[in-house]
């Protein structure tokens, strides 16, 4: 038998497919506040899990450390960025990753409406979120299995074009999202243990939780 993986495939919303094309297409230099933006990301998802434990709540692995950590593979052209926060159900993944909910990109929609011409200037002072990712990488793909005890892990993935994918994965995961940023030909600098370093302490400087770079704290 052979086996079938099941994948949905999904569009983003026009606003989002909007916010793909100016970032594909801008000349902005300072990339690596995608870096910022992940990480901050899973800080997020670490004060939420940690919120969850300290009120109670049923929450998968509990006992995990709350931790981020990052590792790269210059050869496989590969960054990765794992927490052990509240992790993304199927649903979440679909509505966080798929539209614009949130403060920073929307506003910079906003701004973009206005200003045309000063992408340099807004990016640097809203950030676009997780979307910044498609600055460097081509193909983003995120693993998550949710604190909820029910919820089943699954993959989004996406090369930053107007659709999205999502599959089942095998049960058996650990709780939290590992981001896989699958760099584009000419960002492979943010496969180096050194230059992520230096941007993490650059840009990432108060974050609550231990960052390790290939299990480095950094
Ligand atoms: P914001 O952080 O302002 O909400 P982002 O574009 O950075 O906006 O992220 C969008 C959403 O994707 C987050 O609100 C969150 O729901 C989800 N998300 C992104 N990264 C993670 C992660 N590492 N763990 C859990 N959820 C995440
Ligand atoms: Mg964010």
């Amino acid at each position: 038998m052979t086996e079938q993986k099941k994948t949905k495939q999904h569009e983003f919303r026009a606003e989002v497919k909007q916010l793909l094309d100016i970032l594909a297409n801008s000349l902005y230099t300072n990339k690596e506040i995608f870096v910022r933006e992940l990480v901050s990301n899973a800080s997020d998802a670490l004060d939420k899990v940690r919120f969850e434990i300290n009120r109670g709540a049923e929450v998968r692995d509990k006992d995990l450390p709350l931790e981020i950590r990052i590792s790269c593979d210059k050869e496989k052209k590969l960054l990765t960025i794992t927490d052990t926060g509240l992790g993304l159900t199927e649903e979440e993944a679909i509505n966080n990753l798929g539209t614009i909910a949130k403060s920073g990109s929307a506003e910079f929609m906003e701004q973009m409406a206005g200003e045309q011409n000063n992408l340099e200037g807004i990016i640097g002072k809203f950030g676009v979120g997780f979307y910044s990712v498609f600055m460097a990488a081509e193909k983003v793909v995120v693993k998550s299995q949710s604190y909820l005890p029910e919820a089943g892990p699954v993959a989004w993935s996406s090369d930053g074009s107007g659709v999205f994918e999502l599959e089942d994965l095998e049960p058996g995961r650990q709780r939290g999202t590992v981001i896989e940023v699958h760099l584009k030909d000419d960002e492979l600098s943010f496969a180096e243990a050194d230059r992520l370093k230096d941007i993490i302490k650059r840009h990432s400087n108060f974050i609550g939780f231990p960052i390790y770079v290939e299990d480095e704290q950094v």
